[in-house]
């Protein structure tokens, strides 16, 4: 059994509300992090090697560390709650039976950061999830967490959610922060980073929930403490949502020592797959990464075991290897149809692009259209080199990383998966007759 830090407690009756979290432990993070300067908070989250739980792993004491702070320019601290990538359900999942963890984790942070205005910005379909943040807000205010002066500190605090009008795109920071500006929500070029230019031009630090509430453990038992948890720089535990073909879908804390074979197969995490079907690929870390067979999954290029860490997942880059991205591991068993698959994640960039990018805009419509006709068996063999050319022309021609999302997994289909799209521009009767089982993600 792995170790436990974020979900420990998930188990304790009554953990959402403040009673039970207070008496579990809650909020003495913070209270001993109101005995510490900001600067030595900074520098357990820089030693924890704590990175970004959002997808990308960006270092949290690097980001933070690079806040600017012009005299009299106010600083923010934006939780990024808009969890929307296809197969990634943590973020919901801790909000909703552990919210205290987050508010917790924002104070903190804030303290550190000198945010006495912080945002939580979440997924306007979490409505539900949005009335118990709210809900979780009042009780630590009312327990005087929250507000003026709290705990006799001098420093001061109130935490907004605000719910998002249902764009993916909006998980993208700047457009986030356009959004949560009132704007249409567009990314922004980058750089200015949002820790020099964020929230109305003022310096913000914008986080994942996942990386917020990592931070309550870090200062409980030390940055050091967390950095021995895990291995390499895939330091302390990670939060995983497994769905797709599997026994036990779900949220998993994992220590990121464990291999991906042990992950799929063990009664711990996700129990196997059902009906003793083969496994034929995954997709591990939120559709924004590749489309891996199961023999590059389970081993590296060099034939060594896989291991759910940062490293090992993405060893081997794109031409072989995937991501840990944002802990979203889709499994597909051998009924899975690898075509129709990447059709409906092509549809579904094409639906959530902004627009701004002409590669992004007019690519994810020419994906869909060809990838759609290659699923219902009315595409042309030269149609997997035009596929391939247009997802080509989209990686690393845009603005924000939406267009390489959309592409990456396109170039892996084919790539992998070759025989599949050529199945089906031989096979065209059977393209509108075959049966598959759905994996739900
Ligand atoms: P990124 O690598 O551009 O940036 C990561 C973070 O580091 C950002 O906050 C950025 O501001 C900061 N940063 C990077 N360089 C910096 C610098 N020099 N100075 C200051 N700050 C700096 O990646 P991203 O666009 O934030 O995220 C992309 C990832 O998001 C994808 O890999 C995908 O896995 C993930 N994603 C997650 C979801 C979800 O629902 N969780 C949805 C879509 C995408
Ligand atoms: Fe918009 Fe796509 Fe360009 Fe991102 S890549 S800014 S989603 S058009």
């Amino acid at each position: 059994m792995g170790q436990k830090l974020l979900l420990k407690n998930i188990d304790v009756p009554g953990i959402r509300h403040y009673q039970a979290y207070r008496e579990n432990g809650g909020y003495a993070s913070a209270e001993k992090a109101f005995k510490m300067t900001t600067d030595e908070i900074l520098e357990e989250v820089k030693t924890s090697g704590l990175r970004g739980r959002g997808g990308a792993g960006f270092p949290t004491g690097m980001k933070w560390s690079f806040l600017a702070k012009p005299e009299g320019v106010p600083r923010h601290l934006v939780v990024n709650a808009d969890e929307s990538e296809p197969g990634t359900f943590k973020d919901r999942f801790l909000m909703e039976y552990i919210p205290h963890l987050l508010i917790e984790g924002v104070l903190i942070s804030s303290f550190c950061l000198g945010s006495n205005t912080s945002f939580i910005y979440i997924r306007g379909e979490y409505a539900w999830i949005a009335e118990i943040l709210e809900e979780a807000i009042d009780e630590a205010k009312e327990a005087g967490w929250l507000g003026k002066n709290i705990q006799g500190t001098g420093f001061d605090l109130e935490i907004y959610v605000q719910r998002g009008g249902g764009a993916y795109i909006c998980g993208e920071e700047t457009a986030l922060l356009e959004s949560l500006e009132g704007k249409r929500g567009n990314p922004r070029l980058k750089p200015p980073f949002p820790a020099v230019k964020g929230l109305w031009g003022r310096p913000t630090v914008v986080n994942n929930v996942e990386t917020i509430a990592a931070i309550v453990p870090i200062i409980d038992i030390t940055g050091a403490e967390y950095a021995k948890i895990g291995v390499g720089r895939s330091t302390g535990t990670k939060l995983i949502s497994a769905c797709g073909n599997i026994n036990k879908p779900g949220v998993y804390e994992i220590d990121m020592t464990i291999t991906v074979e042990e992950f799929i197969y063990s009664d711990e995490y996700c129990g196997g797959i059902p009906n003793g079907k083969r496994l034929k690929a995954c997709i591990p870390g939120g559709s924004s990464v590749p489309i891996v067979p199961a023999n590059l999954l389970l081993t590296t290029a060099e034939g060594k075991p896989r291991y759910m860490n940062y490293e090992s997942l993405s060893e081997g880059g794109f031409q072989t290897g995937t991501m840990m991205g944002s802990g979203g591991f889709i499994v597909l068993d051998e009924d899975q149809d690898v075509v129709y698959h990447t059709y409906t994640l092509a549809r579904f960039y094409r639906h959530e692009s902004c627009g701004q990018c002409s590669p992004c805009r007019e690519g994810t419509g020419w994906m869909e259209k060809i990838l759609k006709r290659i699923d219902e068996g009315q595409g042309k063999m030269s149609d997997i080199e035009l596929l391939w050319d247009v997802q080509r022309k989209i990686e690393g021609n845009t603005i924000c990383p939406l267009g390489d999302a959309a592409a990456w997994p396109v170039a892996a289909s084919i790539r992998h998966f070759r025989d599949e799209f050529e199945w089906h521009i031989n096979n065209p009767e059977e393209c509108l007759t075959r049966n598959f089982g759905l994996a739900h993600y």
